[in-house]
């Protein structure tokens, strides 16, 4: 018998008929002889109509009532589910993060979870119930309920499986597993059977949204055996390890969207030493700078710096991943050049390359990315290991 930990996102339980659905797997998990523990997303659209709410008293609302505000979603979802269980006669028990034992620090919306008291669901699970965890939220110090970032259900799944030493982690989603790049975007893409916790990072940090960046450092760290799988389908999913069985030249492509290209100007020294720690710098002149910011925070900043700082156009960044990418950098910029897509500036780090272009190429530049460097990099892969084997 297994402890598992399993997450719903958003899509998964977006409806009652998918929450039925939801506890049909559940169940057929427990019918295995496994005991399980479960984090849920709000329903899906729930976190951006709360989202919208606020927005409609204040642009940039105070964090701590954000936060009190982003959290109510989840507490809709466990409910349902724990009632849906209930209904087929399972024994459920839902728990907001608070109850759990979830315990972050107090940087509110994009808090940290610093550690699990277990002891509570441990209790349930021992009684033969099936816990059921608000994801993406937390309580710190004080008391005060406090988020994880957008998609932050990820990382309290892998954080409850760290803290209960539970056998696997298991992400339901929309799709059936870690794609070569967003399957919703670009097209021909591939399923991945395993991927590594440093690319799967690297993909994820990149805009990779089908996992939580935090959740992949924290199943990393923590060495959580973590697999993503449909909850539409069965099927196999992927596993994201230490050592994938058939390591790959390029792993993927991902897609950052909605980023501003922010004019600065006649800011201060310290300021501007500030904004350049934080974020990517452009282009540079004696009392002028250009920055990369996420289209979210530019009001933000706005506040701070009012006049001083302006939009000048949408941005998107695409990042090659994998452990040969490095030397692809000046061949991906002269493919997107020869098809008249200009290249603001390019970027290597280890394992990954990226490049940033305005967000109306976009898509033809992924396509050509992925299509050139990931799809024909992995057909080389594969002849060799046929050749080899
Ligand atoms: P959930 O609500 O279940 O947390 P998300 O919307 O956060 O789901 O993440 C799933 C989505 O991630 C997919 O629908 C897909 O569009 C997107 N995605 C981006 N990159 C990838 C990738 N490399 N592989 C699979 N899905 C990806
Ligand atoms: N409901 C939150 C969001 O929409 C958290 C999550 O889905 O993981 O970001
Ligand atoms: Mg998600």
């Amino acid at each position: 018998m297994a402890l598992i930990v399993q997450k719903y996102g958003g899509t998964s339980v977006g409806s009652v008929e998918r929450i039925q659905s939801v506890s049909e797997r559940i169940i057929s998990t427990l019918q295995q002889g496994h005991d399980v523990v479960v984090a849920v997303s709000a329903m899906a659209g729930e976190t951006n109509r709360l989202l919208h709410l606020a927005n409609q008293i204040s642009e940039v609302p105070e964090p701590r009532e954000l936060d009190m505000l982003l959290s109510a979603g989840e507490q809709v979802s466990i409910a349902l589910l724990a009632m849906s269980l209930n209904q087929k006669g399972i024994k459920a028990i839902s728990l907001t993060a608070d109850q759990a034992g979830i315990h972050t620090n107090n940087s509110f919306n994009d808090a940290t979870i610093k550690h699990i008291e277990t002891d509570l669901i441990t209790q349930w699970v021992d009684k033969g119930y099936v816990v059921i965890v608000a994801g993406f939220q937390g309580r710190d110090d004080q008391g005060n309920i406090t988020t994880l970032g957008r998609g932050g259900s990820d990382t309290t799944a892998v954080a409850l499986a760290a803290a209960l030493d539970a056998d696997e982690c298991q992400i339901f989603t929309d799709v059936d597993g870690v794609y070569t790049s967003d399957p919703r975007f670009v097209s021909n893409t591939r399923r991945l059977e395993e991927v590594s916790f440093s690319d799967m990072h690297a993909l994820a940090k990149s805009g990779a949204k089908v996992l939580q960046e935090h959740s992949v450092a924290h199943a990393w760290n923590s060495s959580v055996a973590l697999r993503v799988l449909s909850s539409f389908e069965d099927g196999e999913g992927t596993l994201i390890c230490e050592n994938p069985k058939q390591p790959l030249a390029v792993t993927g492509l991902a897609l950052k969207q909605d980023l501003s290209l922010v004019e600065c100007e006649n800011i201060s020294s310290e300021e501007q030493a500030e904004l350049y720690k934080q974020y990517r710098v452009l282009n540079e002149r004696c009392d002028c700078f250009q920055i990369v910011v996420p289209k979210a925070t530019f009001l933000q900043l706005k506040l701070a710096f009012d006049t001083k700082i302006r939009n000048i156009s949408s941005l998107s960044i695409l990042t090659l991943v994998g452990d040969n990418v490095e030397g692809m950098a000046e061949s991906a910029c002269n493919q997107l050049l020869a098809n008249d897509i200009d290249v603001h500036q390019y970027d290597i780090e280890p394992k990954s390359v990226s490049v940033i272009v305005n967000q109306a190429d976009l898509h033809r530049a992924a396509e050509i990315l992925h299509k050139t460097f990931v799809i024909t990099e992995q057909s080389q892969d594969n002849d060799l290991l046929v050749a080899v084997s």
